[in-house]
């Protein structure tokens, strides 16, 4: 498996069910709502010769927010991080460079923050991460490549019988045209995002 996926708010229209994949591979991930189109891909900065550039980051070990989530069985669908996070499992101060291998493959390691609401960061992915002692701390080294400006797009969904078009392919003509002819009709919908607002120009939408 390559990916966690879990639902997050939208950024954009607030519906709870956006999903949210992150494919930490390859280091891609991807949010999308299904009810106003909002789309969010990040990606990550590569020299001439196509390598990722890369970052180090020193994280102190608190035995508080740096630690691991073990993985689900097989696929990891999760409602939200909240579900995650019961999973959570601090590291100790005494942890070692082997512990943090072993445990590597089998668990997302992460930061949350201070009130363990939300995950800060994934620590998982990428190729190094040390346990360094120093002065009676212990601190997780974690390499990772820098990402590139986020792209962000989307304003309005054309839904036809459960096939999502984004409403800047169709225009909003061939949209609301496609909808009212749709052999599903009853589970079509056509949404535009515009002014801070949601409004539903055909069917009808969830939540
Ligand atoms: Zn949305």
């Amino acid at each position: 498996m390559g990916s966690v996926q879990i639902c997050i708010e939208c950024e954009q229209c607030s519906y709870e069910f956006a999903m949210d994949d992150y494919n930490y591979r390859t280091g891609e991930r991807l949010t999308f709502c299904p009810r106003c189109g909002y789309k969010k891909s990040y990606t990550y900065e590569t020299d001439e010769s196509g390598n990722f550039v890369m970052k180090t980051d020193l994280y102190e070990i608190d035995e508080k927010t740096i630690g691991y989530i073990p993985k689900g069985p097989s696929f990891d669908y999760v409602k939200s991080e909240m579900e995650l996070l019961k999973r959570f499992c601090p590291f100790s101060r005494n942890i070692t460079q082997e512990e943090l291998n072993s445990i590597d493959k089998k668990a997302y390691i992460v930061k949350t923050d201070s009130k363990k609401e939300a995950i800060e960061v994934y620590l998982s992915f990428w190729y190094n991460r040390k346990i360094i002692k120093e002065d009676s701390k212990t601190f997780l080294q974690h390499t990772h490549p820098v990402p590139r400006q986020e792209e962000k797009q989307g304003h309005g969904i054309c839904c036809l019988g459960g096939a999502l078009y984004y409403l800047e392919d169709l225009g909003v003509e061939k949209a609301l045209e496609l909808a009212k002819e749709s052999e599903y009709k009853e589970h079509s919908y056509v949404t535009q995002f515009r002014d801070g607002k949601l409004e539903v120009l055909y069917g009808e939408i969830e939540g």
